[in-house]
């Protein structure tokens, strides 16, 4: 009740507009603008924490043309919705906004909605202001006792998760993790709460130590990289020659699974992929309901990943933080 009282008396007390980051031609600012309005079957969401990510960073450098309001990662409370039950709840919400009647949404493939919006990415305001808006389908409930500081990784997390969803591993085979930023590290914790043996290679020891602490073996590799040792090889490095090494470090008939996001092209050598019959797995975000369990599971050590906490009027400089090198997850709040 407390919480819905708060909800609410904060709307009313935002009549005036509320605060909005705003990207537009690589600069970050906040902005004052109206509170949005809520469509039917949409709910308003209050922000209580969101979580800076690179592609925020590469929204920010002009990449997919975007202008406007970024932040998909988030835990937000219900002010306002059409299901009463939700109000003053606690959501984590999907960011893909599908059209709900396509081939892909009937299949349950919303995420490749050929019609979809998506939050604060493409085509709508994202989590980074002080109220927004989504489909209340696309939220989920948080359980009582997860801190907001954990439900924030919600969203990378399933990203993380969508690599057990597309590829069925065998229990017991070892998998390699190349790269060792918030998403290398949160695919090497996920991996190795379901039980499987990770081994991730990285350059930063001091970030290795986290996936390290949950019982991940952790190399630091200086250059040289395992040759043909692997059937399942995770890129997460985020960087172009990602693809070459991981494919190295396959067997013959490996799969290598890519989560890197390069902007512009990737030079690959083919060959040593054809000779090697390697099989490439492209892998983006995933369902939150693999996620949430995890966020209650003791393998996964998310809170050790957050280098900075800024208040939303100070976006500017949680945005220059977050894209300092050797940074991991800055948040919002
Ligand atoms: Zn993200
Ligand atoms: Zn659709």
């Amino acid at each position: 009740m407390l919480n819905l009282l708060s909800g609410r008396a904060a709307k009313a007390h935002y009549h005036g507009g509320m605060l909005a980051v705003h990207l537009e031609n690589g600069a970050v600012a906040t902005r004052t603008v109206p509170v949005p309005e809520r469509p039917p079957g949409f709910a308003l969401l209050r922000l209580m924490a969101g979580g800076i990510c690179n592609t925020d960073l590469e929204l920010q450098r002009g990449y997919y043309g975007f202008t406007g309001t970024p932040g998909h990662e988030f835990v937000a409370e219900v002010v306002e919705t059409d299901d009463g039950a939700l109000v003053g709840k606690r959501v984590v919400g999907e960011i893909n906004l599908n059209c709900t009647h396509c081939e892909w949404c009937l299949r349950g493939m919303g995420r490749h909605c050929p019609n979809r919006t998506v939050l604060g990415i493409v085509q709508h305001p994202g989590a980074f202001s002080e109220f927004f808006t989504l489909p209340e389908r696309n939220l989920h409930v948080l359980p009582e006792g997860i801190p907001v500081e954990r439900a924030v990784f919600t969203e990378p997390l399933a990203a993380a998760c969508e690599i057990l969803e597309q590829v069925s591993i065998p229990p017991h085979e070892p998998i390699a993790v190349l790269g060792d930023g918030k998403l290398g590290l949160l695919v090497s914790q996920v991996l190795n709460a379901h039980g499987y043996k990770v081994v991730q290679f990285g350059r930063h020891m001091d970030k290795l130590r986290i996936a390290e602490g949950c019982g991940v073996c952790v190399e630091v590799t200086n250059g040289s990289l395992p040759a043909a040792e692997y059937d399942w090889v995770v890129e997460a490095t985020g960087s172009p020659e990602g693809l070459r090494l991981a494919a190295a470090m396959a067997r013959p008939r490996g799969t290598v699974i890519l989560k890197s996001t390069i902007h512009g092209r990737v030079p690959v050598d083919t060959a040593p992929l054809i000779v090697n019959e390697i099989t490439l797995v492209g892998s983006r975000c995933g369902r939150f309901e693999q996620a949430i369990p995890l966020l209650d599971h003791a393998l996964i050590q998310v809170e050790e990943m957050i280098a900075a906490r800024f208040p939303l009027s100070q976006a500017p400089a949680a945005f220059r933080k977050a894209a300092e090198r050797g940074v991991l997850k800055v948040l919002l709040e």
